[in-house]
């Protein structure tokens, strides 16, 4: 896979990076290296792009900024695709904004406030970008970011379509989309909002996440979904295990469902530490942990 990958990229505009260290490129610091890190110009670039991926049979993973992503010691056989050129944000009317999936959330958020809209201040202080904010439906106080979307461009089977939101399925920190789809833009459905209004929401969610969040160390933000009704960081707790550790990897004294790199975590470390944080929430109060931090590669 590694040699095909060396072949990619005839005509290729953007930047191709063979055997990129993931640890470079997620909020965890982990992660072995990517056979081919591709990041496309332009819509036309990454089209061509993914067809000679299909050709070559070459798999292929889209990443945001890598704020919600443990990526296995092995690394990624086949191409990372990172969108970070396409951060384009612009009114099209009727109280709606569209950005491209490379554009960071609060990019986003003072975009709107600038024209008087508002309504996405909760993404303001979520890391990332719309891309990877739309993929996990992100959200905070009880929204995602779904709620707020008018419509959502696709690249599907190598061709740009458009989806309304009612043609989707959806949830917390969820968003079904089939196999190889790459969210390339989000319309969002914003409301008028006086901008000293959106500038105390923001100002007033950076300031609970600086004394909730502030962890001292690389983290992924919450590693495990909130169970329904519960709170995992609560269950954690439960289980005994807040400042527990594998190796590097440790759960944040601060906050149970952060699990932190303290220095030199592998991904190996957090597996075994999330396994068991798992086991013991399951032992202790008879609940099941999912992950909300996407587990992707292969072991080493
Ligand atoms: C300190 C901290 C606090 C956080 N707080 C919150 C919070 O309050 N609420 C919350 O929801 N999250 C939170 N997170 C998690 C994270 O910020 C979000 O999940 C964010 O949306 C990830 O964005 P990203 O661009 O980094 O995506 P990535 O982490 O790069 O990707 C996430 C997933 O989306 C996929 N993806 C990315 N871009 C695309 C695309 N264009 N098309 C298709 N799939 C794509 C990736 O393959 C991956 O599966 C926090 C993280 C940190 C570090």
């Amino acid at each position: 896979m590694a040699e095909q990958a060396q072949h990619i990229g005839e005509g290729f505009r953007g930047e191709l990076h063979y055997d990129e260290p993931m640890q470079r490129h997620t909020s965890l610091k982990v992660g072995g290296p990517a056979d081919l890190y591709a990041v496309p110009e332009d819509v036309d670039d990454l089209q061509a792009l993914v067809r000679q991926l299909a050709e070559q049979q070459i798999p292929w993973l889209v990443i945001g900024r890598g704020y919600n992503l443990l990526v296995r010691d092995g690394g990624i056989r086949g191409a990372v695709i990172s969108l970070e050129r396409f951060s384009r944000i612009e009114a099209v009317g009727d109280g709606r904004i569209r950005a491209e999936a490379g554009a960071e959330n609060l990019a986003v958020v003072r975009f709107g406030q600038q024209l008087g809209l508002g309504g996405i201040g909760f993404i303001s202080g979520i890391p990332g970008t719309i891309g990877g904010a739309i993929r996990m439906n992100a959200g905070a106080y009880g929204e995602g970011l779904l709620q707020r979307t008018a419509c959502i461009t696709l690249l599907r089977d190598g061709a740009v379509c458009e989806f309304c939101i009612d043609e989707l399925d959806y949830g917390y920190r969820r968003l079904d989309l089939q196999p190889g789809d790459l969210v390339l833009a989000a319309t969002l459905q914003l409301v008028p909002r006086d901008p000293a209004e959106t500038e105390d929401e923001v100002r007033k969610d950076h300031e609970l996440r600086r004394s909730k969040h502030n962890v001292g160390h690389p983290s992924a933000g919450s590693f495990f979904k909130n169970p329904s009704g519960q709170a995992a960081w609560r269950l954690i707790d439960a289980a005994g295990l807040r400042g527990a550790s594998e190796g590097g990897a440790l759960v944040s004294p601060v906050h149970s469902n952060f699990l932190v790199n303290s220095g030199n975590a592998t991904a190996a470390d957090f597996l075994r530490l999330s396994e068991r944080v798992k086991a013991a929430v399951l032992e202790q109060s008879g609940v099941v942990l999912e992950e909300e931090v996407r587990i992707v590669g292969e072991e080493p």
